[in-house]
C-alpha cells in the first residue's frame, strides 16, 4: 500500500511503495494540503524490556523478546538497544544469549546495551539498580557476556569512581564498545579522567545521580560541559525538569544528544504495583514508574513516540531536531548506519502531523512485518 506524505528532509511531497519490509520506490507527487512527514523510524538505545517482559530475567524467552519487538514497533522504534541492567552473572548471561539467538531480528536489534553493574552502589546514583548486584568492573566476566551476546554489546554504562575503571574504559574501546558515565557519584576530576581515557556518552544525563548534590561541583555541570560527551536524556515529561531540558538543548545541541524512553520492563502495563529486578515498582496512573516510598523513577512506562511529542509540544524542539534526537544521533554514535528515504531501505517509517491538540507521531506500514 503506497503511503504519501512529505519527505522529513526536503519537505517534498512523495509517495512512497513499500514491498516485503523495504522501500520499493520513492515518486514525486502533486502536492495538497494534509500531507504527514514520512521519516525513518525511531532508534532507542536504552529499553530495558516492555509489558512485564524483562531482558534481564533469567526466564527470558525468544518469544518474550518478540512480544517487546512487537509493542516497540507499534510506538514507530524502528530499532533499538536490548539494555540488561545490573543483575547476576547468570540472569545476564541468559539474556544476551536469548537475543543473540534470534537471527531474524538482527535489524531490529542490532546492538545491546550493557547499563550495570560497574555502577556507583550508593543510594541515588544507583536508582532502581538492585544494589546486592553492584560491582566493580571486571573485564573477564565482560568479556563472557561478549561472547554470550556474539559481540553485539556495544554501549556500557559505568560509573568511573570506581576501582579499575579507566583500565576497564581501556578495554572497552580496545573492543569497539562505546563507553556512557551514569548511575555515578564520580568528581569532576573523576568524569575529566573517565572522558580522558575513552568514555564519549552520557547516560540519561540529569538522572542516575544523587537527589542532593553539590551545587558546583557536580556530575550534571560537569557532563554538560565536557564538549567530548555526548548525552543521552529521558524527555518523557516525568523524568527532567523544562529547565533542565533546555540547557541540553542548548548546551549540547541536538547533533550531541539523544533521546531515550528508558522504557521499564513494566511499560505498557495498567497502574498498578509489580514485582522486577527484585524489588517491588509501581505504575502511576500517569504512567510513570516508581520506586514506591523514593523520588527515585525506575526507567519509563512511556515509550520513544511520547517522547518525540514531549520534546515538540512541551519544549517547543523543531521537527527537524526532534528527529535527529530520535532517529539519527545514537546510531551515529554506536556506528550503525543510519536509514533514508530512499529504494532499498528499511520501510519502518513513521508519519508526524500537525493536529490541533499539537504534533502526533505514528507508525506507519512496514510491509506486514
Ligand atoms: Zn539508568
Amino acid at each position: 500500500m503506497p503511503l504519501d506524505g512529505r519527505h522529513h528532509r526536503t519537505g517534498r511531497p512523495i509517495r512512497v511503495t513499500v514491498t516485503g519490509g523495504t522501500i520499493a520506490a520513492v515518486v514525486p507527487i502533486p502536492d495538497r494540503a494534509g500531507l504527514p512527514t514520512l521519516a525513518p523510524g525511531f532508534f532507542d538505545p536504552q529499553i530495558n524490556g516492555a509489558l512485564g517482559v524483562s531482558f534481564n530475567a533469567p526466564t527470558l524467552t525468544a518469544d518474550g523478546v518478540r512480544a517487546v519487538v512487537a509493542e516497540c514497533r507499534a510506538h514507530g522504534i524502528a530499532a533499538f538497544a536490548p539494555t540488561l541492567v545490573t543483575g547476576p552473572f547468570a540472569a545476564l548471561r541468559h539474556g544476551f544469549a536469548t537475543l543473540a539467538g534470534l537471527a531474524e531480528l538482527a535489524d531490529v536489534l542490532p546492538v545491546f546495551h550493557l547499563e550495570g553493574p560497574y555502577i556507583s552502589p550508593a543510594d541515588g546514583p544507583r536508582g532502581a539498580h538492585p544494589r546486592e548486584h553492584v560491582r566493580p568492573p571486571d573485564a573477564d566476566e565482560f568479556d563472557r557476556w561478549q561472547d554470550a551476546a556474539g559481540g553485539r554489546i556495544r554501549l556500557v554504562t559505568l560509573a568511573p569512581e570506581l576501582p579499575g575503571a579507566l583500565a576497564f574504559i581501556e578495554h572497552m574501546r580496545k573492543g569497539n564498545v562505546v563507553v556512557s558515565i551514569g548511575h555515578t557519584a564520580a568528581t569532576p576530576g573523576q568524569l575529566r579522567d573517565a572522558a580522558r581515557a575513552g568514555a564519549t556518552v552520557s547516560t540519561h544525563l540529569g538522572n542516575g545521580c544523587a537527589a542532593t548534590m553539590p551545587r558546583h561541583d557536580n556530575v550534571v555541570w560537569e557532563q554538560l560541559a565536557d564538549d567530548r560527551l555526548t548525552a543521552g536524556f529521558i524527555p518523557d515529561g516525568d523524568h527532567l525538569p523544562a529547565s533542565l531540558v533546555t540547557c541540553l538543548l542548548r548546551v549540547k545541541t541536538p547533533a550531541r544528544l539523544f533521546a531515550t524512553c528508558d522504557a521499564s520492563p513494566l511499560a505498557g502495563l495498567p497502574p498498578g504495583r509489580y514485582a522486577e529486578w527484585g524489588d517491588e515498582f509501581e505504575v502511576t496512573p500517569t504512567g510513570k514508574v516508581v520506586v514506591p516510598g523514593t523520588p527515585y523513577l525506575a526507567g519509563s512506562g512511556h515509550f520513544t513516540d511520547h517522547c518525540f511529542e514531549v520534546l515538540m509540544n512541551r519544549h517547543g524542539v523543531s521537527l527537524a531536531d526532534a528527529l535527529t534526537m530520535t532517529t539519527r544521533t545514537a546510531r551515529v554514535l554506536l556506528g550503525l548506519p543510519v536509514p533514508t528515504l530512499e529504494v532499498g531501505q528499511p520501510a519502518a517509517l513513521i508519519a508526524v502531523t500537525e493536529t490541533p491538540d499539537g504534533w502526533r507521531v505514528r507508525p506507519v506500514s512496514d510491509g506486514g512485518r
